[in-house]
């Protein structure tokens, strides 16, 4: 579904990704998992259209969107729920969730069955749907993060540290509603310093380090990697 073929992203003159490829296949749980500092952000902004690759190339569904704007990726099926959530704080949760239909051009009754769906999938918003953003707790606005995305109907969702920050409850939460959108065929590209719950749920993961991948395979062959287990999940894991 998603092809990186030696993608190459820099700030300026720091080159945070390199020469990284990575496949995605349709229907599954794709995790990235690496450092703080490791590029995996930066990844997932060069798939979104946030950023520019300085080279390679980047297939959808067989299609070169290396250089397609990132509106354009919206409407291809790709959608971002970004590191820190990044939600509007002084707009209500509806409003919130509107935006990520912006680039759909809905009719208003196409958006109240689009609300409607996420609202099924996350009733906590749905009880606080006229409450502004800022109020919610942080687990809340994850959720807001990953419905706002929803609200693009995407095909591939991009999942940028869902866990952070959250008490081990939430997370938990966070990790059956990514279960659950697998179930319902959305792939998602998970990308998260939480090797252990990241690695339990992929089916297919990269180890990105110092901006390049240094290891791929299934969920469970890299979780039962020794050099993984030291450098990610520490011994007692
Ligand atoms: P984290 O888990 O801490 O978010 P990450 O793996 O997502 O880390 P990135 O945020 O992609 O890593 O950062 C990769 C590298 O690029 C780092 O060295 C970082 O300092 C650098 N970097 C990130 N954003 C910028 C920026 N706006 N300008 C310059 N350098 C940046």
């Amino acid at each position: 579904m998603l092809q990186l073929k030696n993608i190459s992203v820099s700030y300026g003159p720091i080159e945070a990704v390199t020469d990284a490829s990575i496949n995605v296949e349709q229907g599954q749980v794709v995790a990235i998992v690496g450092a703080n500092g490791a590029g995996k952000t930066t990844l997932l902004k060069a798939i979104a259209g946030l950023m520019q690759p300085r080279s390679g190339e980047i297939l959808f569904e067989g299609q070169a969107i290396t250089a397609s704007p990132a509106h354009r990726r919206v409407q291809y099926g790709i959608a971002l729920s970004p590191e820190g959530r990044q939600v509007f704080p002084d707009q209500s949760i509806r409003d919130n969730l509107e935006l990520g239909a912006y680039a759909r051009r809905l009719t208003s009754a196409q958006l109240t069955d689009a609300l409607e769906e996420q609202y099924r999938l996350f009733p906590r918003l749905r009880e606080r749907q006229n409450q502004m953003s800022v109020t919610l707790s942080g687990g809340e606005q994850q959720m807001l993060a990953i419905a706002r995305a929803l609200m693009g109907a995407p095909r591939l969702l991009l999942l940028d540290e869902p866990s952070l920050g959250l008490a081990p409850l939430i997370i938990k939460e966070i990790f059956a509603i990514i279960r659950d959108l697998r179930s319902r065929g959305i792939t998602i590209l998970l990308v998260e310093q939480m090797a252990n719950l990241a690695l339990r749920l992929a089916d297919r993961a990269y180890v990105l380090d110092s901006g390049r991948i240094t290891m791929s395979g299934t969920g469970a062959e890299l979780l039962a990697h020794p050099e993984i287990r030291k450098a990610y999940l520490g011994n007692a894991h």
